[in-house]
């Protein structure tokens, strides 16, 4: 059992309506020297490819993918959600629907940060039904670079992202699998991982 495995039977608490919380090291305060090991873990499975730039999401990606820029000796672009925006042409756009707030924002990220020749690693607090994850794989593609991986923290095994994301072709490593959590008794069942 990894470490983020074993701190989400420690300190994660399910909530109605299938969502986890883990505000207490991962989402709200951060537990930095976890999300050190976390990036080291991702370097291991992500070894051997070219990667040049992280894509994360606002809020919750940007600590853990600055974390892990470090192991990867690069930089990283957030994208930014707006509820609406009048789009210029400076910018990739896409829209993505909210698991946790149940609203359709517009993701959006500068073009001067994203390029045809840019090897990306998109890194991800969650995997629920896999919408933030489609809209950071389009802003890529409309930038002409290529997704080289993503890396996520704790996928929600029960929920159809993972298998949409992986049929897709994409490697896709998630440090946590959470294969099934139950509010009223507060258990939550983890994936056996090599
Ligand atoms: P998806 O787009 O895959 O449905 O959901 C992923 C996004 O929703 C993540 O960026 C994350 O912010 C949020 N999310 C999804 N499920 C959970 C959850 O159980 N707990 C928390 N804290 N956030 C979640």
């Amino acid at each position: 059992m990894n470490v983020l495995e074993e701190r989400i039977l420690k300190d994660g608490v399910v909530k109605e309506g299938n969502v986890l919380k883990v505000d207490s090291f991962l989402n709200h305060q951060c537990d930095v020297e976890l999300f050190d090991a976390m990036a080291k873990e991702w370097a291991k499975r992500f070894a051997g490819k070219q990667i040049n730039k992280i894509l994360t999401i606002e809020a919750s990606g940007i600590g853990m993918a600055c974390i892990a820029a470090k192991q990867f000796h690069c930089s990283v672009v957030f994208a930014k959600k707006y509820k609406s925006i009048n789009i210029d042409g400076d910018m990739y756009i896409s829209q993505v629907e909210s698991f946790t707030h149940k609203e359709t924002n517009q993701v959006i990220v500068s073009k001067k940060f994203l390029n045809e020749d840019d090897r990306v690693l998109i890194i991800d607090d969650f995997l629920a039904n896999g919408a933030a994850l489609q809209g950071l794989i389009s802003i890529v593609n409309q930038a002409g670079g290529r997704v080289e991986g993503i890396g996520i923290a704790i996928e929600k095994g029960f929920q159809p992202g993972g298998k949409f994301i992986r049929n897709l072709g994409y490697q896709l490593e998630s440090l946590a699998i959470v294969d099934d959590m139950d509010w009223k008794t507060g258990t939550i069942t983890l994936r056996k991982q090599d």
